[in-house]
C-alpha cells in the first residue's frame, strides 16, 4: 500500500528510487484486454507490464473461458481461438476457474467478466434461434453464480456467433442478473460500421432496462462511408448520460482493428459451431450462398466497406507465409479472386485465423480520445516476443497502446493533455470499476505504480514489426512489489485476481 505521501526526505526507507525527472502515475488499467487466454501461456504479461499496466480488465466480447457446461464443453472448447496449457474447461463454476487462473500468479492484476456468448453456449450450445424459458432462466442463474464467484459484469459480442443470435431482450434478462449485484455491462455493440448509432442504442436501452451501467467496447466507426459517425455516437452517449444512464466507452489509439478471419462471414454460417462451419464450406451449394453473403453490400459487410486490400492477414497456424500479407495480394498470387481466397484460409485454418482491418478515420479517433467519458482500453492481450505468443503479426496495439496515447496523442498531437491522458489510464477506469483503492495516488491505496519519462515515452509496435516494446516506461510496481525495474522484467508475480468490493 502507499503509506505515505509528500515530502519524505527525512523517512528512512528500505529502498529508494530516483526519479527526478520523470512522471510518477498509479499502474494503468487496461478496460479492454483479451489477456485471459493468453495469461496462461505468459504469467509475466509482457507485453503489458511493460507499458505500465498493472491492472487488466479480461472476459470482453462476449467470450470468457467460463462458466462451462459438460453437456456443451466442446463447442466452448471449438469455439476458442487459443486453447493454452492448462485450460481444461473442466470449470462448472466461475470460482473454480479463477481459483485454477490464480493458482500460478500474475505480473499484473486481473479483472474478469462473464461472457455472454460462454453463457449462451453453457445454456444451449450454438443454436441460432431464441432461448426457451428454461435455457433463459439457465443462462440468469449462471450469471448470477458468477457474480458471487468474483465476477465483476456481463460482456456481450453481438457481431460474433452466438452473441449475435441473441435479441436485445434476452441480454437485458441477462444483464438484469449482473445488476442485482452491481455488475455492469461491456459491450462489443452490433454493428460498428453502417449500424453503429443503431447499436450503440441498443446497448444504451440494455442499461436503462437492465438498470447497470455501460461501457461501449473499442467505439470506432468501421468502413470509409461511416467515417465521421463517432462524434454522433458520443453524441448518443451523451445524451444517456444526461437522462441518468451510465455509460461511457473506451478506444485504442489506432486506425486499423483486428479480429478472426472468420468474422468476414455472415452470422449463420457458424450455426452449430465450428465443426458445422466448416462442414457448409465443404458443400459446394453452401459455399456459394457464403460468398454470395460475402459479397454482398449489405449493411454490415465488412468486404463492401473495407476492401480487400485494406485487409491483411495477421496470424495463420499453418500458412505462415500469408502472415503480414494483404488478401487482395495473396489472391492474385494464387490466381483466384479475393473471397475465395479468405474462404479458403478460414477452411485451412479451421477457423482460426486473424485479420486487421485498415478501416478506421485519424478524425474519429482523435474525438474518441479527447472525450471525457471516454477511457483506454487496448483490446489486446498479453503477448511476448518470444515462445508461441511471438508467433505473427498481431495488431501492434497488444504492445504499444498506453505508450502510444501518452507519446504520439498527448506529447506529439496535443490530442489531450498528458493528465488527462493519465485519467484515462487509471482513474477513469477505476471509477468505472467501482475500484476505490487503485486508480489513484493516495495515502491507503494499493502500491500499483508506473514511473515513466513523458519526453521519451513512445510506442515501437508496428503493424510490419509488432513484437516490440515501447521506450520510457522505466518502473512497474504492482502490489508494492517491482515488475519492472530500470526497464528490465525481474520476474516477480505479484497480481491477483481482483474480486469486485
Ligand atoms: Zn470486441
Amino acid at each position: 500500500m502507499i503509506s505515505a505521501l509528500g515530502d519524505l526526505s527525512r523517512e528512512r526507507a528500505g529502498t529508494t528510487l530516483n526519479a527526478t525527472g520523470k512522471v510518477l502515475t498509479p499502474g494503468f488499467i487496461d478496460m479492454h484486454s483479451h489477456s485471459d487466454w493468453r495469461l496462461w501461456a505468459n504469467r509475466r504479461a509482457e507485453s503489458k507490464i511493460r507499458q505500465g499496466v498493472t491492472t487488466e480488465v479480461v472476459g470482453n466480447c462476449g467470450f470468457s473461458p467460463a462458466p462451462v457446461s459438460p453437456e456443451f464443453r466442446d463447442d466452448l472448447r471449438g469455439f476458442a481461438l487459443y486453447v493454452p496449457k492448462g485450460m481444461t474447461f473442466e470449470w462448472p463454476s466461475f470460482r473454480d476457474y479463477l481459483h485454477a487462473f490464480d493458482a500460478d500468479g500474475t505480473a499484473l492484476n486481473v479483472v474478469h467478466l462473464v461472457g455472454h456468448g460462454t453463457l449462451r453456449i453453457a445454456a444451449m450450445g450454438f443454436a441460432r434461434r431464441p432461448p426457451t424459458a428454461g435455457e433463459l432462466t439457465r443462462m440468469q442463474r449462471l450469471m448470477a453464480d458468477a457474480m458471487d464467484d468474483g465476477a465483476w459484469g456481463l460482456s456481450t459480442g453481438l457481431i460474433y456467433a452466438p452473441g449475435s443470435y441473441a435479441q436485445t431482450d434476452e441480454i437485458i434478462a441477462v444483464a438484469r442478473s449482473a445488476a442485482r449485484q452491481r455488475g455492469f455491462y461491456a459491450s462489443h455493440i452490433r454493428g460498428e460500421g453502417a449500424t453503429l448509432l443503431d447499436a450503440v442504442s441498443e446497448a444504451i436501452r440494455v442499461g436503462r432496462e437492465g438498470e447497470l451501467p455501460v461501457q461501449v467496447s473499442h467505439v470506432k466507426a468501421a468502413g470509409r462511408p461511416n467515417w465521421g459517425n463517432v462524434p454522433r455516437a458520443l453524441e448518443l452517449i451523451d445524451a444517456a448520460r444526461a437522462e441518468g444512464i451510465d455509460v461511457r466507452a473506451d478506444v485504442y489509439p489506432y486506425t486499423a482493428s483486428s479480429t478472426t478471419l472468420r468474422t468476414l462471414l455472415p452470422d449463420w454460417a457458424l450455426e452449430g459451431g465450428i465443426d458445422a462451419m466448416l462442414k457448409r464450406l465443404a458443400d459446394p451449394t453452401e459455399r456459394a450462398r457464403v460468398r454470395a453473403a460475402v459479397e454482398s453490400p449489405s449493411a454490415e459487410s465488412i468486404v463492401s466497406r473495407v476492401g480487400w486490400e485494406n485487409v491483411m492477414i495477421s496470424y495463420c497456424a499453418k500458412r505462415k507465409d500469408l502472415e503480414g500479407r494483404r488478401l487482395s495480394e495473396i489472391a492474385r498470387a494464387q490466381g483466384i479472386d479475393a473471397v475465395e481466397a479468405a474462404i479458403q484460409l478460414i477452411v485451412d485454418e479451421a477457423g482460426k485465423a486473424y485479420m486487421i482491418l485498415f478501416q478506421l478515420d485519424e478524425a474519429d479517433l482523435r474525438a474518441a480520445l479527447a472525450h471525457p467519458h471516454v477511457m483506454i482500453g487496448s483490446d489486446g492481450s498479453s503477448l511476448a516476443p518470444y515462445g508461441p505468443l511471438g508467433e505473427g503479426k498481431p495488431h501492434p496495439r497488444s504492445y504499444g497502446t498506453f505508450p502510444r496515447v501518452l507519446g504520439e496523442y498527448a506529447r506529439e498531437q496535443r490530442t489531450l493533455s498528458l493528465a488527462t491522458a493519465v485519467h484515462k489510464m487509471t482513474g477513469l477506469p477505476a471509477a468505472r470499476l467501482g475500484l476505490r483503492d487503485r486508480g489513484v495516488l493516495r495515502t491507503g491505496a494499493r502500491a500499483d505504480l508506473v514511473v515513466f519519462d513523458a519526453r521519451r515515452v513512445a510506442d515501437r509496435a508496428t503493424y510490419e514489426d509488432p513484437h516490440r516494446y515501447p521506450d520510457g516506461i522505466e518502473h512497474v510496481i504492482v502490489n508494492g512489489r517491482f515488475v519492472i525495474k530500470h526497464g528490465e522484467h525481474t520476474g516477480s508475480l505479484p497480481g491477483r485476481v481482483l474480486t469486485p468490493p
